[in-house]
């Protein structure tokens, strides 16, 4: 294939654009936000479903100290039905003993419910504490989420600007190129990555192998509008004075 020198070194231009198209993809995918944003995720996750743990078990507490207190209170009501009675004096000498001796048993039972309320209550509260400091650290791990998503979004914004520049660049020397040229050249990068490079000091640019005595003087007998490849990796050598030839 023949082309221009000066078109050959088009494809220097071109090659760089690709490459840097390339680097820009590469860099989107691997943007060390995603990473942060992955495990800010799971954080929030976790941390959420803590929060919903202990909202439940304060649910169940609340429930706990609801029910005690009505059963306190139904053991005072009993207790001044008793004393009632008691105070009335129209009961008999049998119903006095009977009536005394459930008084007890009720006050009994009244201080035991009593203290079982009291450790309910004290373990609401450490609940609630609990819930405080979840929640503390929920919007903690949110506000990292929130922070490295925004963090994310600038990069994006970056590499669309670099990409369209880039981009721009491209399509503008694409007219400067031969069709079948640019057939040539795209299909070496579809395969090996890199489809020009420029032959500096005996060395592909591409695949970085210096070029045996044969091949450059094979390469260095070829009219400068010849357009030559890289025996290793295809890519098309792009001649300059810096080539060493
Ligand atoms: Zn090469």
């Amino acid at each position: 294939m023949k082309a221009d020198p000066a078109v050959q070194r088009r494809l220097l231009e071109l090659a760089d654009a690709d490459a840097e198209l390339s680097r820009i993809e590469h860099r989107r995918r691997t943007l060390p936000e995603l990473t942060e944003i992955e495990a800010a995720e799971v954080s929030v996750r976790t941390k959420r479903d803590a929060q919903v743990a202990i909202q439940t078990s304060l649910t169940d507490l609340n429930r706990e100290v609801k029910r005690q207190e009505r059963e306190i209170d139904a053991v005072r009501a009993r207790e001044d039905r008793d004393r009632g009675l008691l105070a009335d004096g129209t009961v008999s000498p049998k119903q006095l003993t009977d009536l005394e001796h459930e008084l007890a048993t009720l006050q009994r039972r009244q201080t035991t419910l009593e203290d079982d309320l009291l450790e309910l209550m004290e373990r609401r509260e450490a609940v609630e504490l609990d819930g405080q400091h979840a929640g503390i650290e929920l919007a903690k791990a949110e506000e990292a989420l929130t922070d490295a998503a925004k963090r994310r979004d600038e990069a994006l914004a970056d590499l669309d600007t670099a990409q369209a520049r880039r981009e721009a660049e491209r399509t503008k020397l694409l007219p400067g190129i031969p069709e079948p040229l640019f057939q040539l050249y795209d299909r070496v990068r579809a395969n090996k990555g890199i489809g020009a490079s420029l032959l500096r000091a005996r060395r592909c640019g591409a695949c970085r192998i210096e070029l045996d005595r044969s091949a450059i003087s094979r390469i260095a007998a070829s009219p400068a509008d010849e357009v030559v490849t890289c025996e290793e990796c295809g890519a098309i050598l792009v001649r300059t004075a810096e080539s060493g030839l």
